[in-house]
């Protein structure tokens, strides 16, 4: 069984003032009745992992560099990563694939050294509404899919989101019909590769225009485990009612 995991991406959003949220998130939550994540800016993520301590939120970051040090001005390695407390990191969102042109190649890459410094990597694919329109989606999702993710992976280090570009921060979502399709397609692509057991223990999450009012039907969908959640996991009241629809 896979887990159900709410996870927050705040992209370039927070400073310290923003840890209010997370003050009053776990106060609200001693014991969620699901797995909660929340990946800040860089910035954020030592002072946040500081604030969760040992409890039931787990934190991460947003992006990884494949090497585990060295001369990448401005990036970040895996293995710092879990030095400031982070247990997940998302690879491959949308808008690092199209802002920095990141491949399925270079996804892999990342997601190999992410767990192998222990982190869980949240691999991001979906397609663009031209892909959509032109009935690539299963085609490009199969691709990413296959590109992305490396071999040698277990429910315990992959989770995959299904974000479609064109519902990420638009207030658009797909129909129930169109996830439904979408996740089906991944847990049997992934069961096909990876075995039974592995395939039906991946976290299947959709992102895009999650919000309070829509997680209930999302989540209702068999193979939907939780959501990747941008701007409603910003505030606390928001991120608190989807961690509620999900539990
Ligand atoms: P959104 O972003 O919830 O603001 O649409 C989701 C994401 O990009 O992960």
């Amino acid at each position: 069984m896979a887990q159900k995991l709410a996870a927050g991406n705040w992209k370039m959003n927070g400073t310290e003032a923003s840890l209010a949220e997370i003050d009053a998130m776990i106060a609200a939550y001693p014991d969620p009745g699901c797995g909660v994540l929340i990946c800040p800016p860089a910035t954020l993520l030592d002072r946040l992992s500081k604030r969760v301590g040992s409890g039931p939120i787990a934190t991460g970051a947003q992006d990884c560099h494949a090497n585990a040090s060295g001369a990448h001005t401005g990036d970040i390695s895996a293995e710092m990563i879990k030095d400031a407390g982070g247990a997940y990191v998302i690879l491959g969102h949308s808008e690092r694939r199209t802002d920095h042109g990141e491949t399925n190649e270079q996804v892999n890459a990342k997601a190999v050294a992410a767990t192998g410094a222990g982190l869980v990597a949240v691999v991001c694919v979906g397609e663009t509404l031209e892909q959509r329109d032109a009935g690539e989606t299963l085609d490009l999702v199969g691709a990413q899919l296959a590109g992305s993710i490396p071999d040698g992976i277990s429910g315990e280090t992959l989770v995959v989101a299904y974000e479609p570009v064109w519902a990420i921060g638009t207030g658009r979502i797909p129909t129930i019909e169109q996830i439904t399709e979408v996740h089906d397609f991944m847990r049997a692509k992934l069961t096909e590769r990876f075995g039974a057991e592995v395939g039906g223990a991946v976290s299947l999450l959709y992102g895009g225009s999650v919000k309070p009012s829509n997680a209930a039907e999302i989540f209702a969908v068999e193979n939907v485990d939780g959501a990747l959640v941008g701007g409603a996991s910003l505030k606390a009241a928001d991120f608190g009612a989807i961690i509620d629809a999900l539990q």
